[in-house]
């Protein structure tokens, strides 16, 4: 038997609760995992307090990451003992997911362990950093560079606004970060944010055009700050759109699009192509900064994560939740 937490729907109610699973009753897959780390991100908070949409079918495991160790493997890349990661591709949604101590799921959802980097290092880069790097990445195919001028970053004390700050800032952009919460002045600063914005700098004027301010953005929040952030940026720049914290509506006119050239790029982490997660994750490994890192992370035992669940959803934590399936 393994330890999981168990989503079920009975009677109209969802109940997320610490189980004991038999392995035999793992979903298909080639590869059988030993979790080691997982980590708490928006979508699991959502899985963990609703259940669907987010879970398709239930029971579930939530989690949509997972790093561990090889125990079992029928795919010819894979060996007992290596160290691996897996985010996305529906784990966590319609597969058993990372918030357990085992996990069976098809090779090709697998990573190698990137080197230099901890499992808790990895897990607290998680799909929240991959998802940071992705846009990162969508501003570079836009042809913007630290010399096309400042990039604003909304959700900024949360995982992917958090990511998306250090990571630019490594990469030598002026980032400024939005928040709702002007305590986190100093954390934000300490990541490198060169200005701290709160989010009423996003708020609508009903204007299709604002003042040009920034030459990119990466947004979590969707809704009326992402339709304010397209308005604000610069003649030929980009805003990378990864969200929905604030609202999945988005009140937006083409003025922007065809007046300033501006690309609005969509980003799904969940079925990135394979090749593409490599090269996110190599450069995940090459540009964090582990000391910026450490101090975005916090650490939580699977008994911890029902509680932090909600509150993650009401805003209420900063940074990143690496979950530890060995300390549970
Ligand atoms: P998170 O850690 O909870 O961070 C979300 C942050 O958004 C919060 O910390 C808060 O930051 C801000 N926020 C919360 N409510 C808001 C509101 N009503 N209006 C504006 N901002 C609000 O979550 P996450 O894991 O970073 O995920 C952020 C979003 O990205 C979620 O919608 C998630 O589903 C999405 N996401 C998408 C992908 C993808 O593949 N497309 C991948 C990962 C995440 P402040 O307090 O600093 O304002």
């Amino acid at each position: 038997m393994f330890e999981a937490l168990m989503i079920r729907h009975t009677n109209g109610a969802t109940t997320t609760r610490l189980e004991q699973v038999d392995p035999a009753s793992l979903p298909q897959g080639d590869v059988t995992v030993e979790v080691a780390q997982s980590s708490l991100n928006y979508k699991d908070a959502l899985a963990i307090t609703r259940g669907a949409p987010v879970v398709r079918h239930f029971p579930m495991i939530p989690g949509i990451d997972l790093a561990g160790r090889v125990l079992h493997s029928d795919d010819p890349v894979f060996r007992p003992g290596d160290q691996v990661l897996a985010t996305g591709w529906g784990l966590g949604e319609k597969h058993w997911g990372g918030l357990a101590r085992m996990a069976r799921l098809p090779g090709r959802w697998l990573l190698p362990h990137p080197a230099g980097l901890s499992g808790r290092q990895v897990m607290g880069i998680g799909t929240a950093g991959f998802t940071a790097m992705l846009c990162v990445m969508a501003l570079e195919d836009g042809g913007i560079t630290p010399a096309s001028g400042p990039i604003i970053v909304s959700g900024a004390g949360g995982g992917v606004g958090g990511m998306a700050v250090m990571l630019l800032t490594q990469l030598g952009y002026q980032v400024v970060a939005v928040t709702g919460r002007a305590q986190l002045q100093a954390y934000l600063t300490s990541l490198g944010a060169a200005e701290v914005l709160p989010r009423e700098a996003l708020a609508p004027t009903g204007r299709p055009l604002e003042k040009a301010r920034w030459a990119g953005g990466i947004d979590v929040a969707g809704g009326e700050m992402l339709a304010t952030m397209c308005a604000s940026i610069t003649q030929g720049g980009t805003v990378a759109a990864c969200g929905l914290a604030g609202d999945m509506a988005l009140p937006l006119t083409v003025a922007p699009f065809i007046l300033r050239n501006v690309r609005l790029q969509g980003i799904d982490s969940v079925m990135c192509p394979r090749p593409r997660r490599m090269t996110a994750w190599a450069r995940l490994a090459r540009d964090i900064d582990p000391t910026r890192l450490d101090s975005m992370l916090h650490d939580a035992t699977l008994a911890e994560v029902p509680d932090l669940a909600p509150r993650l959803l009401a805003g209420h934590i900063r940074g990143r939740t690496v979950v530890h399936l060995s300390a549970s």
